[in-house]
């Protein structure tokens, strides 16, 4: 058994999660399975189908790869934007206006949780509605490319509309085959190659972005681990700082998580349910 499997932990209650974590300022992470209930679907969960995402390597690789990418974000996007809070990201928000809640950082890129209220939030992997260019840094809105897409490709998004279906991932990604006269839309300041400002497997966080999120795992008192199996490092690492730093971690998602380990509790269950009730339990630190 390698130093990263997860040892069997005994399943936490809630009540197990409140001792814990009552009178205690909280850092919370959070992760794609907070967003299923509203709607965005989390490729990594227990019951998903097996999906191999997007590298950053394929996108920088290959240019008929980056022109279907866009062909299925431009479609993509706009569901993500139609999507709304759901009862886990409001009982966040109301746990930071508590004083429960210190700051939040997260996986996910809908920013949902600053439309639930939530107001110190660290976006580890960006988000869905900017889009960087790759060589000179310039960053525009996803709105605006959106603009400058349907002016290159008149008609796209009602046609792809007219299919019917459009299954939606987590990164904005929508599944559409006819994308191969697709024109993407180059830098407006450099004519270099633009980027959804969110980070793929296989590309780093920005190093400043971490550290604010390490900041802010030390500014709290517990760890809070919210809809995320932790499988990638990126989210890891900070459930690993907290325990190294002697701070209790306590784990609510749906199945096992490579944190468990670390966890003084791991409760296995919903985050909306879970965290409402939390926000009806937790006192003020
Ligand atoms: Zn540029």
């Amino acid at each position: 058994m390698s130093s990263d499997d997860a040892r069997p932990v005994t399943p936490g209650s809630l009540a197990d999660v409140i001792e814990v974590l009552a009178g205690r300022r909280l850092a919370v992470l959070t992760g794609a399975g907070v967003s299923t209930d509203s709607g965005i679907p989390d490729y990594r969960g227990p019951d998903s189908p097996p999906r191999t995402p997007m590298t950053f390597q394929q996108f920088m690789g290959d240019e008929a790869f980056r022109r279907h990418y866009w062909a299925r974000n431009h479609v993509g996007w706009r569901h993500v934007g139609r999507t709304l809070p759901n009862a886990g990201h409001r009982a966040l928000a109301e746990l930071e206006r508590r004083g429960v809640v210190g700051g939040l950082i997260t996986q996910n890129v809908d920013l949902l949780h600053q439309a639930a209220g939530s107001r110190h939030v660290i976006d580890l992997h960006g988000r869905y509605d900017r889009v960087v260019c790759l060589d000179c840094g310039t960053v525009i809105s996803r709105a605006e490319l959106a603009d400058r897409l349907d002016a290159l490709n008149p008609g796209f998004v009602e046609s792809v509309g007219a299919v019917g279906d459009v299954e939606i991932a987590p990164d904005a990604d929508a599944v559409i085959e006819q994308t191969s006269h697709f024109v993407v839309a180059a830098c407006a300041v450099c004519g270099g190659v633009l980027k959804p400002d969110i980070v793929y497997f296989g590309e780093l966080v920005p190093r400043e972005r971490v550290e604010r999120a390490y900041a802010m795992v030390d500014a709290a008192d517990a760890l809070l681990v919210a809809g995320s199996s932790l499988t990638v490092q990126s989210g890891l690492r900070f459930v690993r700082h907290a325990a190294r730093t002697g701070k209790p971690v306590v784990v609510v998602n749906r199945g096992a998580t490579r944190g468990d380990r670390y966890a003084a509790v791991a409760l296995d269950g919903g985050t909306s349910e879970t965290l409402t009730e939390l926000a009806q339990e937790l006192p003020a630190p």
